[in-house]
């Protein structure tokens, strides 16, 4: 018999990858299809290679996608399928607001340089990458009912792709696309002075575009003061090393910064050491401004409800906690102010709370 939600109530999700939410089944449809070695034939078995049960390290879950998106990219069909059953899977999940993201040069095979994965050169350019994920977006939304809008990552070890990052964040703005964020191993030296970032961060924050940055993940807090100060991030992916900079973490609190925690993520790829406190208790005890996410469900074998049950079981959060952190997480998405507030409605009625005064008058904090 399934488990019971930890937290039966509409969530909001504002980090998790789309080529790290994808179905086992549809990686071994379109590996068939396509004629592409995958190195397994059953979904037990796919799940048994690509998935993670232990803690391990960044590297080792970053080297799982090796295994499978060869499946996935440089097929349309594929793409636009992947961000449907996204939406889906979300929906299933209790999710009403969800911002998923994806690097189009990864999933490319035509004006990338390099070519990912192995892949010959073909003729699906990032541009078209983003164009069919918001197609599929957009039909999962009609068919599921619930809103879904994307953000376009910048690779920290490909700094000569933001640029053009950044550009199609502005071509496909309110077409589901509404931010720009770094991933990938922030552990290279000086990632975050890279130019390419630089010049994207810049045009993102001159030209509106919404900004989110990783950092903090398994670095060092000064990868957050360098997300927050040199690239001008307004929310930070993890974060968690924040807590180690008692001055830095004093004034993102203060700034009302929101984190965008992946519990059951940070045990499996060993950026939370599980004999000290997880710092998204510290989050919860400070009232700090974080959300709930699951980051990659696909490689963590997980749902949503994974990252509930584990603060529910492991750390004491209650019910009252999980509607305080999805409003929060409501108030820093990266909606327009108009949706943002019908969003926030949505979620204090089906929570029994009354809006707050200001909030309700359009003028909140
Ligand atoms: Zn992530």
């Amino acid at each position: 018999m399934a488990q019971a939600p930890a937290f039966n109530k509409p969530k909001v999700e504002l980090h998790v990858h789309l080529d790290g939410a994808i179905k086992p089944e549809t990686i071994l449809y379109f590996g068939r299809e396509r004629g592409i070695a995958l190195p397994a034939d059953t979904v037990e078995e796919l799940q048994k290679i690509i998935g993670m049960d232990e803690p391990h390290s960044l590297p080792y879950f970053l080297s799982k996608f090796e295994y499978y998106m060869p499946a996935i990219v440089g097929s349309r069909d594929a793409i636009k399928r992947i961000a449907y059953e996204f939406v889906e899977m979300k929906a299933k999940e209790g999710v009403v607001y969800a911002e998923v993201r994806y690097s189009p040069h990864l999933l490319a095979n035509s004006k990338v340089q390099p070519i990912p994965w192995n892949q010959a050169e073909g003729d699906l350019t990032p541009d078209e990458v983003v164009n069919l994920v918001n197609q599929g977006l957009q039909e999962g939304e009609k068919t599921f009912g619930i809103k879904v809008r994307s953000i376009l990552c910048c690779m920290r070890h490909q700094p000569e792709w933001s640029p053009e990052v950044v550009e199609l964040c502005k071509k496909y703005r309110n077409q589901t696309v509404v931010a720009i964020d770094i991933a990938g191993d922030e552990t290279i030296e000086g990632s975050s002075y890279f130019p390419g970032h630089l010049e994207a961060y810049k045009e993102a924050l001159q030209s509106g575009i919404h900004r989110t940055v990783h950092a903090g993940e398994v670095c060092s807090a000064e990868v957050v003061r360098e997300a927050v100060d040199i690239l001008k991030t307004e929310r930070i992916g993890h974060g968690y090393h924040t807590i180690e900079d008692q001055a830095l973490y004093d004034r993102l609190r203060k700034e009302n910064m929101h984190f965008e925690v992946c519990p059951w993520s940070s045990y499996l790829t060993g950026a939370w050491k599980p004999e000290t406190e997880h710092p998204v208790v510290r989050f919860k005890n400070d009232r700090a401004n974080y959300s709930l996410n699951s980051d990659d469900p696909l490689i963590f074998k997980s749902t949503l409800d994974t990252d509930y049950q584990m603060t529910k079981r492991d750390m004491g959060f209650t019910e009252e906690e999980f509607k305080r952190l999805n409003i929060n997480a409501a108030k820093s998405s990266f909606l327009p102010e108009d949706e943002k507030e019908e969003l926030l409605n949505q979620l204090y009625k089906a929570y029994d709370m009354t809006p707050p005064p200001a909030t309700a008058a359009g003028q909140g904090p």
